[in-house]
């Protein structure tokens, strides 16, 4: 099982302890919040698979929170909530929650939850081995890569930077959790020009007009994005 990685945001002290606690497990790594402010940084800095998110936080509802996250992102999330706010629990799932536990609770029926939501999300996002989009066929399992017929040659960090956004193609991912996946094999020190650089090379390889990108487009201030391609579409694995 690859590495998962989990988010708890919960300002009760013992509470948020006690539940990173129960949840430890060699293949899980998780990282303790405190407020939403803590959350969103840890947000914007990485990427989860999992999300287990208290409503009563001190600078304000996990709900709207969770609602942002939706905007972008169909991360699983679990609302913890107070037993007695059913309005709590409504508004949760209305808000996109996919699970909800009511406090208090016992740690063996979270850790049931969790697993049930790290599953799921396994079976839902597979990893995009072969991918028909547009004008486009990527291959990553036989790294053949072709435009309209035409193969492609890219090197391996083009590859991996094409890898990321087309499997969250529609979705913006920011510069440093790009850098992040992309330079993780140990190098203490990446050029901040490195992912401008691919990104470039790519577009070369790419777009019709790499100076007026179509697919691989910058999302100003943020990152970079794969739009979403047409009907045609095809996902075969
Ligand atoms: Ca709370």
């Amino acid at each position: 099982m690859p590495m998962r990685h989990l988010l708890i945001v919960e300002d009760d002290r013992a509470l948020g302890d006690g539940v990173r606690l129960a949840l430890q497990h060699p293949d899980l790594e998780a990282v303790l919040c405190r407020s939403l402010a803590e959350a969103r940084t840890a947000l914007e800095s990485r990427t989860f698979d999992l999300l287990i998110l208290d409503v009563g936080l001190p600078d304000g509802s996990g709900l709207d929170l969770l609602r942002q996250i939706r905007q972008t992102s169909a991360l699983p999330v679990i609302l913890l909530t107070a037993n007695d706010m059913e309005t709590d629990i409504v508004a949760g799932l209305e808000s996109g929650a996919d699970d909800y536990i009511t406090k208090p609770f016992s740690l063996a029926v979270l850790r049931a939850r969790v697993n049930t939501q790290l599953r799921r999300s396994e079976t839902v996002s597979p990893p995009a081995e072969h991918l028909e989009l547009g004008p486009f066929l990527f291959d990553f399992g036989r790294m053949d890569f072709r435009k309209n017929g035409a193969p492609i040659e890219l090197s391996k960090t083009e590859q991996k930077l094409l890898r990321l956004l087309v499997e969250n193609r529609g979705r913006t991912l920011t510069r440093s959790v790009l850098v992040d996946r992309i330079w993780t094999d140990g190098a203490e020190y990446v050029d901040e020009n490195a992912l401008s650089v691919t990104v470039k090379r790519l577009r070369g390889k790419l777009e019709d007009s790499p100076s007026k990108p179509q697919y691989l487009k910058t999302v100003y201030g943020l990152g970079y994005t794969w739009t979403v391609s047409g009907p045609s579409e095809k996902l075969v694995l």
